[in-house]
């Protein structure tokens, strides 16, 4: 059975047996107890995660134990391979993710960006700037030095806005 690796605190490290027949290509990763920062109160959980290829997609199962963290990310799992046929709405985010209604995959490229380039007007996902304001990949470098993020000073990789979506759940 799969080994997950765990990044919990006082778990580091550690590797936990999963359950489930998660697939060979799919990577997985667990805890006994990770912080979730929420609106409504941080809390502890025990939390398990997993990133299948086909969907590509990025699941997370919370519960008292890893055990039942695992248990409810496997739900999620089988309800998005289970899906009759996913239809997608954006729930609110405006870089082109989308949300079956049916299970909930979360799709990265579902919509074009309701986003546009400062520059010439296309949709695009590309950069941010501190103004919230979007560049596309042709003109990625002509964000003012004044409205970088430090890392975008630093770092010529394009911002992931996907990866951000989920980040406050780190
Ligand atoms: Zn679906
Ligand atoms: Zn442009």
């Amino acid at each position: 059975m799969k080994q997950a690796k765990m990044g919990g605190f006082g778990d580091k490290g550690q590797m936990y047996t999963c359950h489930f027949e998660w697939p060979d290509d799919c990577s997985v990763q667990g805890g006994n107890s990770g912080v979730v920062f929420s609106k409504n109160g941080n809390y502890r959980t025990a939390f398990f995660e997993a990133f299948p290829k086909e969907p590509a997609t990025f699941i997370r199962g919370e519960g008292q134990t890893i055990e039942e963290a695992e248990k409810n990310a496997w739900k999620k799992y089988r309800k998005i391979v289970d899906c009759p046929g996913h239809e997608y709405e954006k729930r609110g985010y405006t870089s082109g993710v989308g949300f079956c209604k049916h299970c909930d995959y979360q799709k990265k490229e579902a919509f074009l960006p309701d986003q546009y380039c400062k520059i010439c007007g296309c949709p695009t996902n590309w950069k941010m700037s501190k103004k919230k304001e979007f560049y596309c990949q042709v003109h990625k470098d002509k964000i003012p030095e004044e409205d970088m993020f430090e890392w975008q000073k630093e770092s010529a990789d394009p911002l992931d806005i996907f990866d951000m979506l989920f980040s406050e759940e780190e």
